[in-house]
């Protein structure tokens, strides 16, 4: 009765086992090939001036055009190409393009910057520093317009994490800490790493509207407190409407990312937007 039982679990459940193995190994081999074939794209986010609103920089951000399933997220393929570490050169490659984008805008807005997130991963290469380098120099953006974003689990979680950043500090690029508030950095780490601002995650702007007294509006006002005591510059994410973007201007954040000034775009459509 019990290896009926078991036969029957196994018959039960194993196709569908089967194909979501075979739906893993096959996205796994369209990423490899997605480079080759040209289905990556790096679209760009505003990031502006929390007071005047001016465009100071922006977020590159992967797309991934998928021939099949379409515009494939980026949530949904960087943890496959950090499994299989093929984030290592899509990581490479979206250093090179968002320094060459910028290097182009530099011609007529050489005060911009952009923003790279690297993933934990990319920190295990015996090269990083060098990537970076080749980066800088083959778009010869000055280095401190390139500002890496790195999570709170590199500084947890990477034997070197320390030496490595400083070594990037050492190139002249800047580092911001990213998601911040959804990992377990500890004010030690804060002031120990050599960042140079934090991106408030954009789970803290939700609540967010603009009650003065409110907890949401507490929680950011002491984040904001905490990082200019540190001296660290701050970046609200997830600004989606006027009463967050005042509210974060009235308790002193210096810059603003969100729906409400733009959604991530291709690169010739932020240009004929914001940059012409
Ligand atoms: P992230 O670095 O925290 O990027 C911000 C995410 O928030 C982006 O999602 C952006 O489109 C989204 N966002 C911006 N403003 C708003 C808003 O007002 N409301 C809402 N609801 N969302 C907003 P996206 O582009 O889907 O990227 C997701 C994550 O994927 C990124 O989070 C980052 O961790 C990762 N990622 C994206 N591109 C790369 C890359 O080139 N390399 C690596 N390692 N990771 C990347
Ligand atoms: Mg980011
Ligand atoms: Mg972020
Ligand atoms: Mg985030």
């Amino acid at each position: 009765y019990h290896a009926k039982r078991t036969g029957t679990h196994v018959a039960t459940y194993q196709p569908d086992l089967l194909r979501q193995d075979t739906a893993v190994i096959s996205l796994e081999a369209d990423l490899y090939r997605a480079q080759e074939r040209g289905e990556l794209e790096l679209f760009h986010q505003p990031i502006v001036h929390a007071q005047t609103r001016a465009l100071v920089g922006t977020e590159a951000l992967i797309r991934w055009h998928h021939p099949r399933l379409g515009l494939v997220s980026p949530a949904q393929f960087i943890p496959l190409a950090e499994s299989t570490g093929l984030i290592l050169t899509i990581g490479a490659w979206v250093l090179r393009q968002a320094c060459m984008h910028l290097a182009e805008w530099h011609r007529t807005h050489p005060h911009l910057s952009v923003s790279v997130n690297l993933s934990p991963r990319q920190f295990w290469q015996p090269d990083l520093i060098g990537t970076v380098r080749d980066a800088l120099e083959v778009s010869g953006i000055p280095p401190e317009a390139l500002i890496l974003e790195i999570t709170e689990g590199v500084l947890m979680d990477i034997p070197d994490a320390e030496a490595t950043l400083r070594a990037l500090r050492d190139l002249g690029v800047r580092l911001a800490l990213d998601d911040f508030g959804t990992g377990y950095s500890s004010l030690s780490y804060l002031r120990r790493f050599p960042l140079t601002s934090l991106k408030i995650d954009r789970s803290f702007m939700d609540g967010v509207t603009g009650d003065d007294q409110g907890t949401p509006e507490n929680v950011v006002r002491a984040v904001m407190l905490l990082a200019h005591a540190l001296g660290l510059s701050v970046t609200s994410e997830g600004v989606e409407n006027e009463a967050q973007a005042n509210f974060i201007r009235s308790v002193n954040g210096e810059l603003l990312q969100g729906y409400l000034f733009s959604r991530p775009l291709p690169v010739q459509d932020l240009t004929d937007t914001f940059l012409r």
